[in-house]
């Protein structure tokens, strides 16, 4: 396929009011971010639409990518003309071809002139190119009210641009455009669709993976770092933060309550988390939980478990079944890699017969009874190492920021200084380029 250019529509809510200008901006910077490995292409921004000019990059490829711009709602590849009478009809006539129109198809050209120095109007160019795609493809019949393939050309000064097929694309609100929240992942296949809802309603998302080093296996890590990378290709990047987890784990298996013993490693994460969240200036709590689906995703489960945070945890699967989610998944592309055998930090320990109503007092008692919980929770927040992964990457090259709180300033601020070269890059967006 030859197309020059790739057309990207906003959604309406994207571009309401006084949100408009900080919107655009976002979705503008999330296109930068995902082409990043496509170095040729260029992006143009116009007011309520952006254009990426492939420039000899593949144009599948790209697609894919720009399919999953969070805030735009379709995509339509573009052929550039010279603004002049027959060079505009000989592209018209090549668009049709990679329509590949069947018989009986309704069409209609609908022609604007934005150049008003171009010697045809608008009404007479819907003519003048009409006629002669009409004559190369007989198949073809015009109906200007319900057509199956509208043909578009938009004379400017510089080029005329002819387009007609429509891609859906991913909707919701432009990348980061609604705040930051911290993203639970873990290696099976709800956390990483909950992520990707998280990201398309807007959300700058930081992911915080629990492992029980060396009872979980490098490999364990790694898989949760694949996901992560999935997410970072659609996000342009993530950040991933990786919380040692044993020691709380073994100090609250010894507790002896086998039967709490996930409510309170959920527990544990909730408030690493919520300092996490705090340092990294997130406002919520993202998870893959869904009512129902295991014991400590009852209702009553996900009320002891919530009371460590007063944050919002955000449970975008809450309502959905597991079908639909693992639908998702393979749309997104995780599932493939979250049903490769792993051992989570969860199942370690996993005892025979979890609560499913939990009783908060008790779990407190619990808690308390425990003196140095506190320091343990502490230790592990500061413990942790995170990583940075990039849109196209691997995993193998992410940059590990702080595995020494010591050296991690220094080296964010050297991250952020790199990235500062992105074209409009500002303090509204923090640090995600
Ligand atoms: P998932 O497929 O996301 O692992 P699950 O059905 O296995 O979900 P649980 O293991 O009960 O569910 O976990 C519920 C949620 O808790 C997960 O969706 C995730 O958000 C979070 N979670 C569980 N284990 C971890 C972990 N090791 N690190 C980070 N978050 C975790
Ligand atoms: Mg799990």
């Amino acid at each position: 396929m030859d197309y020059d250019m790739i057309l990207l529509r906003y959604g309406e809510i994207a571009i309401k009011g006084k949100n408009r200008s900080r919107f655009e901006k976002a979705a503008y910077h999330h296109v930068k971010a995902v082409l990043a490995p496509f170095p040729r292409t260029n992006i143009i921004k116009e007011y309520g639409r952006l254009y990426v000019e492939l420039n000899g990059e593949p144009f599948q490829d790209v697609i894919d990518v720009l399919k999953h711009i969070f805030g735009i709602v379709s995509l339509s590849p573009v052929k550039r003309a010279p603004s002049e009478l027959e060079p505009i009809i000989e592209t018209a006539k090549k668009l049709m071809q990679e329509m590949n129109p069947g018989p009986d198809t309704k069409f209609k050209v609908n022609a604007r002139r934005a150049w008003k120095a171009f010697p045809h109007g608008s009404q007479d160019l819907q003519h003048l190119v009409g006629a002669p795609v009409l004559r190369e493809f007989p198949q073809l019949k015009v109906d200007v009210h319900q057509p199956e393939i509208e043909l578009r050309v938009e004379v400017r000064e510089g080029s005329t641009y002819l387009f007609s097929e429509v891609i859906k694309a991913a909707g919701g609100f432009p990348l980061s455009s609604n705040g930051k929240a911290m993203l639970l992942l873990s290696g099976g296949i709800d956390s990483p669709v909950a992520g990707y809802q998280a990201l398309r309603k807007g959300l700058e998302v930081e992911a915080i993976h629990f492992h029980s080093y060396p009872f979980t296996s490098e490999r364990a890590k790694q898989k949760v770092l694949d996901l992560a990378q999935v997410l970072a290709n659609y996000a342009g990047r993530i950040r991933v933060h990786l919380v040692p987890f044993t020691d709380i784990q073994t100090r609250l298996h010894q507790s002896g309550h086998e039967n709490l013993l996930i409510t309170l490693m959920r527990r544990a994460m909730l408030r690493i988390s919520t300092q996490l969240a705090e340092e990294r200036k997130a406002m919520a709590i993202v998870t893959g939980d869904s009512l129902g689906q295991v014991a400590s995703q009852t209702l009553g489960s996900m009320n002891v478990i919530g009371r460590v945070s007063d944050l919002p945890l955000l449970r975008p699967l809450v309502a959905m079944d597991k079908e639909q989610i693992i639908r998702y998944a393979e749309q997104i592309g995780t599932y493939d890699l979250s049903i490769l055998p792993y051992e989570d930090c969860c199942t370690l320990f996993v005892p025979k017969s979890p609560a499913t109503n939990p009783n908060l007092n008790v779990v407190e008692r619990v808690e308390q009874s425990i003196p140095e919980l506190e320091q343990l929770i502490a230790a592990a927040v500061e413990g942790t190492e995170a990583i940075i992964l990039r849109a196209g990457g691997h995993p193998d090259d992410a940059i590990v920021i702080n595995a020494n709180k010591g050296k991690t300033e220094h080296k964010e601020q050297q991250e952020i200084n790199h990235n500062s070269d992105v074209p409009g890059a500002d303090s509204t967006h923090g640090d995600w380029f």
